[in-house]
């Protein structure tokens, strides 16, 4: 029995197409996942992505991801309710959404902030942040997350939290971030449950992670230098 010859031969398929990582989907030369070990987390992580978000090289939520035990990934429009999104039964209670509408922490707010109905910060902070047991953040561009937050009316009855970050996206000027607190959802992710567990390291592990990928990244942009 003779061999169906290989098609398309190797010589045919150039290295800057080669299959990307199975888990982040980046191109190998920007795959960092060999240095992650998940971190088990207690409060889960659900990243709802818009279908057309598609910054394959910047995109930071499937590495948030792959960051955590205890997360889902999930690209899409809509969802018939939280639990269809995440797979298992849930309660949009004790859920709470990243909110995108336009939150005013005071100067000496912390940087997550609960906020009431009304978009304001929550009287009681440690009662509206306790027992969570998950929290979701959109992914895409600002009108882009504005769209899943109504198509999914769900939503409404989850409790909403804002940011207000100390510190600077690590983009830096990589790219411009569509959100009003100025991260990425890798870093909104590790920033929020970070701070729900109590945990800092949660947030130290995962920025070191889209640290090395940002570095990654300004490598395979850099200038060849040939000896
Ligand atoms: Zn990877």
């Amino acid at each position: 029995m003779t061999e169906a010859p290989a098609s398309p031969s190797p010589a045919a398929v150039p290295a800057a197409v080669a299959a990307p990582c199975p888990q982040c989907l980046k191109p190998q030369a920007l795959c960092v996942c060999a240095g992650i070990t998940p971190i088990a987390n207690r409060v889960g992580l659900l990243v709802l992505q818009h279908p057309q978000e598609q910054d394959v090289e910047l995109g930071s939520a499937r590495l948030a991801a792959c960051h955590l035990k205890n997360a889902v990934f999930k690209i899409g429009l809509s969802w018939p309710s939280l639990g269809k999104a995440l797979g298992r039964t849930a309660d949009p209670k004790a859920w709470a959404v990243l909110y995108l509408g336009s939150a005013k922490p005071t100067a000496n707010s912390g940087e997550v902030v609960a906020l009431d109905r009304k978009g304001n910060p929550a009287a009681d902070q440690a009662k509206a942040l306790s027992r969570l047991e998950g929290v979701i953040v959109l992914d895409g561009t600002w009108s882009q997350a504005k769209a899943l937050w109504w198509r999914n009316a769900w939503m409404l009855k989850c409790k909403r939290i804002a940011l207000n970050p100390h510190h600077m996206s690590l983009y830096g000027k990589l790219r411009k971030e569509p959100r009003r607190d100025g991260l990425s959802t890798l870093e909104a992710a590790a920033l929020l449950l970070a701070h729900l567990e109590g945990k800092p390291e949660i947030q130290t592990t995962m920025l070191d992670g889209f640290r090395r990928m940002l570095d990654a990244y300004r490598a395979s942009k850099a200038p060849k230098v040939t000896v």
